[in-house]
């Protein structure tokens, strides 16, 4: 009897977690990279973030076997006075930069207050909110933003310039989880595009325009020889030229139109740079900054705002703890082949 290949298959965190390792380290990763890439990739999963979860592993694997990046990139981390980290990827995996970065961050931020960390040589191919989580759980603030391969139009244009350049911010808030919001300052992020594709889903008009640069729904139009959009018309492009130059001119890192990997076949991982700035509030007027926030975002909820940014996450990731992350049997099989 042959098998339903679209039936749920749930799997537990530390599964995933393994199976994803297991294929990183075979395609080429240092195990403790492995670790860390297939730990961020299970989140983005267990979250619902899925334009970074499983969905990526065949794009990592592609710039693997590309040699486009090293999976085994050990990062040299320099302080520059006492609140600015430079860190060079070598060509390496941004999250596995950050990492071998945290214990001098944690350092300098504690005693300067403030600290500006600038990631260069990097491949960011995966959310922001897992780099900034584990700052607001241990009570900081912090901002984040990476440039990333030139798909997004300026306004007006037709050429890309811009990368998709999310940017992220995190805060800690007295008695909940943390308040992440992640986004695209594009009209829609790449990966969602291509999951559209896929599904052979139209997107909203003003998501992108098409090879003669008119308005288009057509995901594949779109992707082949158009371009997307930033969010919001000026404000989401100047927003998206911010991040360009904090995250490439200030670290060190490749703008998004000057990423080139034709001579590295099937490459798709982004090679730029990654700004992330971390503040210690309790340097701020107030003791209670975590409750000032709570107290701010109970009035923008008592004023109806019925959801905030990260509400959905923490709730799919409780009901993935519950239940098992919900892959289905194809995705699955699919990992377990890689795997072998
Ligand atoms: P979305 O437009 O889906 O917005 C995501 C953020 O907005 C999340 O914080 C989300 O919270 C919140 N949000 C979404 N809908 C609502 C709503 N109705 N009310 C309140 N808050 C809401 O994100 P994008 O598609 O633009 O980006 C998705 C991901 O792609 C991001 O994680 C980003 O970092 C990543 N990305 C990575 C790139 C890279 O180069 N590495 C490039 C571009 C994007 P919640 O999480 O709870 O849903």
């Amino acid at each position: 009897m042959s098998r339903n290949l679209e039936e749920p298959r749930r799997i537990a965190f530390a599964e995933l977690v393994a199976l994803l390792e297991r294929i990183f380290v075979r395609f080429g990763t240092s195990v403790p990279n492995a670790r860390i890439l297939a730990t961020n990739c299970a989140q983005c999963e267990r979250d619902g973030s899925l334009s970074h979860g499983v969905f990526r592993i065949a794009g990592y694997v592609a710039s693997l076997n590309s040699r486009w990046v090293d999976g085994r990139a050990v990062a040299a981390i320099e302080q520059h006075g006492p609140s600015f980290i430079r860190v060079d990827a070598r060509n390496g995996f941004a999250q596995p930069a950050l990492a071998a970065a945290m214990p001098l961050i944690c350092e300098s931020v504690a005693r300067a207050g403030v600290t500006m960390v600038a990631i260069r040589d990097s491949h960011h191919f995966s959310a922001l909110w897992p780099d900034l989580e584990p700052f607001a759980d241990a009570g900081l603030v912090s901002l984040a933003m990476v440039s990333g391969l030139a798909c997004v139009a300026p306004p007006g244009g037709r050429k890309p310039i811009f990368g998709t350049n999310p940017l992220a911010f995190a805060t800690p808030v007295a008695g909940s989880r943390p308040l992440i919001f992640d986004f695209a300052t594009s009209a829609m992020s790449n990966g969602d595009l291509r999951l559209a594709a896929k599904a052979k889903h139209t997107v909203p008009l003003g998501t992108g325009i098409d090879a003669d640069g008119a308005l288009s729904g057509d995901p594949d139009a779109i992707l082949s020889g158009g371009a997307l959009l930033p969010f919001g018309g000026h404000k989401g492009a100047s927003i998206s030229l911010m991040v360009e130059i904090l995250a490439s001119a200030l670290t060190g890192g490749q703008f998004s139109n000057e990423v080139d990997f034709s001579a590295h076949a099937g490459a798709e991982t982004p090679k730029t740079g990654q700004t992330i700035i971390v503040i210690d509030p309790t340097r701020g007027e107030t003791r209670a900054f975590a409750e000032r926030v709570k107290t701010l975002l109970d009035c923008v909820r008592d004023a109806g705002q019925a959801r905030l940014p990260s509400d959905r996450r923490y709730q799919t990731r409780a009901q993935s703890e519950r239940n098992g992350i919900p892959l289905t049997m194809r995705q699955y099989d699919e990992l377990v082949a890689l795997a072998q």
